[in-house]
């Protein structure tokens, strides 16, 4: 017997209307919602991604924040474990998803904003999801959602390998090679950050990696001579750095 289908969910299409609508679930999302939320005023979070956190969950695999627990925590909800310890990446996804839950914001996930115009004293918001309409609406989608590659890297060989930190995961994407540098690069990338990037012309101890410096230079913050250190510090309490080598 041909069992009856269930009725397809259809997508939502009519317009909903909203005091506040939030775009974008990360940090600031979450907590302009969790102090709208304070101020009893009743807002919507629409975020593009299917699980609040995803932003970090995308990131590299050995990404730890450079900001120890105590000092990453958002408003109203302390980041767990040591309150000394520096959260990996999927940490602070993880807190992001649980700090949603606990304050009880209203998340729409998998919901991507494309165009948003002044309509009716307020503004239409269109997402993938359907369409909103809100008195106010906050644009909190982050600063890093489009990478940029430099023109450069168009000239480049085809023979070299090239990626972005944006898609980057882990030293297994570096293919092996016939050449020496490429076993002492699959090794070094697990510290390679965009801190250390910056570092190369502005030469500074990054938190718990080893920042190529000038040969002679020396840390303006810490004073270490790029030679004195081969494994650089920064203590987040004192803004301090402390040499290992
Ligand atoms: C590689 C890397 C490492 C970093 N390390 C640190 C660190 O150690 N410590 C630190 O303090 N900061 C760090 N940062 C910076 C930190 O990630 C940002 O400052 C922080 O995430 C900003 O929060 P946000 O809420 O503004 O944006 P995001 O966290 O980027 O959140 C934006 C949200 O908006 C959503 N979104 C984007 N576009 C749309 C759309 N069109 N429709 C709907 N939703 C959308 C995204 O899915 C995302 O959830 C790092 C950043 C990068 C890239």
């Amino acid at each position: 017997m041909e069992r009856p289908h269930p009725p397809a969910e259809r997508p939502e299409r009519s317009e909903r209307r909203d005091e506040v609508i939030v775009v974008g679930g990360g940090q600031a999302g979450l907590v302009a919602g969790y102090y709208l939320r304070q101020a009893g005023i009743p807002a919507r979070i629409l975020d593009a991604e299917q699980q609040v956190g995803d932003a970090w969950r995308h990131r590299w695999d050995s990404l730890s924040v450079f900001t120890v627990a105590r000092y990453s925590a958002l408003p109203g909800l302390a980041f767990p474990g040591d309150p000394d310890h520096f959260p990996g990446k999927d940490e602070v996804a993880d807190y992001l998803q649980r700090y949603a839950q606990d304050r009880q914001l209203a998340v729409r996930l998998d919901s991507r904003a494309t165009s948003l115009r002044p309509a009716d004293g307020g503004y239409r918001l269109d997402t993938n999801s359907g369409s909103y309409h809100a008195r106010q609406v906050i644009v909190a989608t982050g600063a890093y959602q489009r990478p940029y590659t430099p023109p450069i890297a168009a000239g480049l060989d085809t023979g070299v390998f090239q990626t972005h930190s944006a898609h980057y995961r882990n030293p297994g994407q570096i293919p092996a090679s016939g050449s020496s540098a490429a076993p002492s690069l699959r090794t070094a990338a697990p510290s390679v950050s965009p801190t250390a990037a910056r570092s190369a012309r502005t030469p500074w101890c990054g938190p718990r990696a080893f920042v190529p410096t000038t040969r002679g230079s020396s840390c303006p913050v810490c004073s270490t001579s790029a030679t004195a250190r081969s494994t650089a510090v920064a203590s987040p309490r004192t803004r301090a750095c402390t040499s290992s080598a």
